[in-house]
Formats: structure tokens, C-alpha cells, sequence
């Protein structure tokens, strides 16, 4: 599988554990640093501690242990591929896909507790795993989409251009700040007379993949577009997995999903707005925004308090 194959190597992975590190003499202390109750090996990591096993039981695939969902396959199970070819071999291909997420998410989670002294609760564990899943599953589908067939006329614009009289058009991006451990949002609103209607920039606190924070840049817009009750609106994005979404029927239980849901939603009732992938460069002016709400957020703009560092590329792609 790409998905697994593009993440660190199992042997630094493995490696990293503290009681091998001990067989090299390496004298480190070992107690599990999530429940503190058993050393740490592999499969206690991953498996049979007691918060770990919380998380298998959450999405209905035992772990084999007593007090599980599931077959019990021995009290003791002290290796962890045993146990992982055994599951493994029992799931279907769509729990197959989410036990090796899950793996990941909750050494993410065990880190989180290393390096950071931050517990991770059973709820983001699960969500991390199927985000991951989420984002490996478009990943795939955008390469076999690399010529999308569901592309719309109106799709696709390498420039920006202004909409058509007496519609508006919005166009959206998202910005990552891992360091500051944030990510935020641009919209920028704009009709065919005005270099700028009006721009909001958001910024939340949190870590989200960059397709759930583009998926809440468009439900933003489109909250926005019904409290300002605008008729015709056009929103741009240069995020396809989104549209993609958005435009398929497929149901996904993720917090993309849910987000997706939500956009869909606001869609129906509004009735009046469509939503378009455009190339990153057509869609320069609302990633400036969105790189900006980390400095701005909450903020909205006119085009007489926009500020002076934003001004240019509104100014440039207004002009063409
Ligand atoms: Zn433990």
C-alpha cells in the first residue's frame, strides 16, 4: 500500500521503543507512558494497553484480549504481527484499510503523551485514523483523476476572472500553521466592479488535515452567503478532493466528511450557488487572505481598510 510505504520505516518506528533500547544497554526507564501499568512493548503499545484496547473496541475491531469485541484468540498475546496477521486476515477490506491507520494514530497519540505530556483522547485517535484514510483515499482517486471526468465547465480557470453582472463571486483558500499549532481561512467576495466587496479572515486553534480545513473555508462561505443573503454566487477553490466531494454522493464518516455534509446542506437550502475548482493561480488573492488570518482573526474587510500589504495582489488580479 503507497499510504503505508510513504510513512517512516517500521524499523525506526520499532526501533524507537524503549525496551529494545534496553537489550543495547541503553539504560532508560520503561513503563508505558500512556497508563503507566505494564512495560512497554510493542504490543502493549498498540494493542493491550488498557486505553489502546478503548480505541480497537470504539470501531468494532477486537483485540483479541479478554473484555474485547471479538474472537479472544489467547490472554497473552506477546507479539504484536501475530496478532495483527491474525486480525488482519479476519477483516474486511474496509477495516484491513483503517487497522493500519489506526496503528499510526495511536503512535501519535503515545507520542503526543511522550513529547508533548498530552493526552489524546479515544474520540481524536479514531478521527486522526479516518482522516488519514480519508486523505490516502483521494490521494488514490486524484491520481486515477488526474483527468477528472466530473470536471463542469467553469472548472479548471488558470487565471481569475471578475463573474458575470449582478452575481458575486467568492473565492476561498486555507492556510496551515503547524507551528503555531493553527490554521485559518480567507474569503474574499468580489462582484465585477469592485476590486474587493468585502474579505473575512478566520483563524482556528487546532490541527486539521488541509482538506478539512479547506472543506470548512467553503462552508464558511457559504454561511456567509446566507447571512448576506447574496443572489448568485459563484465560490472558487483550488482544493479538487473538495469539489470531488462535494460533488459526489458517497458517504464519509469522517470529520471531512461531516464538513462536506454540512456544505452540501447549505448548498440545498440556498439553491443558488455553485462551487468551482480553479488552479492555484486563479485563486492567489484568497490564499494571501488565508495566510494572513493567522494576524487577522475575525477580522472583515472593505476595500477602504483591506490591509496595505493585501491591497496589491487585489489591485493585480482585478486588472488582469
Ligand atoms: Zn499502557
Amino acid at each position: 500500500m503507497g499510504y503505508l510505504s510513504s510513512r517512516p520505516l517500521k524499523t525506526d518506528w520499532f526501533g524507537s521503543l524503549r525496551p529494545q533500547l534496553q537489550t543495547k544497554r541503553v539504560n532508560v526507564y520503561s513503563a508505558c507512558p500512556v497508563c503507566r501499568g505494564a512495560e512497554e512493548t510493542i504490543v502493549h503499545a498498540l494493542v493491550t494497553c488498557p486505553k489502546v484496547q478503548v480505541v480497537w473496541n470504539r470501531v468494532g475491531i477486537g483485540t483479541g484480549t479478554p473484555g474485547s469485541v471479538g474472537n479472544i484468540i489467547s490472554d497473552d498475546i506477546d507479539n504484536f504481527f501475530d496478532w495483527f496477521v491474525k486480525i488482519f486476515n479476519e477483516e474486511n477490506m474496509a477495516n484491513k484499510l483503517l487497522m493500519s491507520a489506526l496503528c499510526w494514530a495511536i503512535w501519535d497519540g503515545r507520542n503526543e503523551m511522550v513529547w508533548r505530556k498530552k493526552e489524546t483522547s479515544v474520540e481524536s485517535i479514531v478521527m486522526s485514523a479516518k482522516g488519514y484514510l480519508d486523505h490516502w483515499t483521494s490521494a488514490q482517486n486524484s491520481l486515477i483523476e488526474t483527468s477528472w471526468t466530473g470536471l463542469q465547465s467553469g472548472d479548471g480557470a488558470e487565471l481569475w476572472c471578475p463573474p458575470m453582472e449582478n452575481s458575486i463571486k467568492i473565492n476561498v483558500d486555507a492556510a496551515m500553521f503547524s507551528e503555531a499549532n493553527s490554521y485559518g481561512i480567507g474569503l474574499v467576495a468580489r462582484d465585477r466592479h469592485s476590486p474587493l466587496l468585502e474579505a473575512r479572515t478566520e483563524c482556528f486553534i487546532g490541527r486539521v488535515n488541509p482538506e478539512v480545513a479547506e472543506a470548512i473555508s467553503v462552508r464558511e462561505a457559504l454561511s456567509w452567503i446566507k447571512n448576506r443573503n447574496w443572489p448568485r454566487v459563484v465560490v472558487e477553490i483550488d482544493c479538487l478532493t473538495v469539489v470531488q466531494a462535494l460533488r459526489s454522493s458517497i458517504h464519509m464518516v469522517s470529520l471531512f466528511g461531516q464538513i462536506i455534509n454540512e456544505c452540501k446542506q447549505l448548498m440545498l437550502e440556498l439553491g443558488h450557488v455553485s462551487v468551482y475548482f480553479i488552479k492555484r493561480s486563479a485563486n492567489v488573492v484568497a490564499h494571501n487572505f488565508a495566510r494572513a488570518s493567522h494576524l487577522y482573526s475575525g477580522c472583515i474587510f472593505g476595500l477602504e481598510d483591506v490591509p496595505t500589504n493585501l491591497l496589491p495582489c487585489l489591485v493585480t488580479e482585478f486588472d488582469g
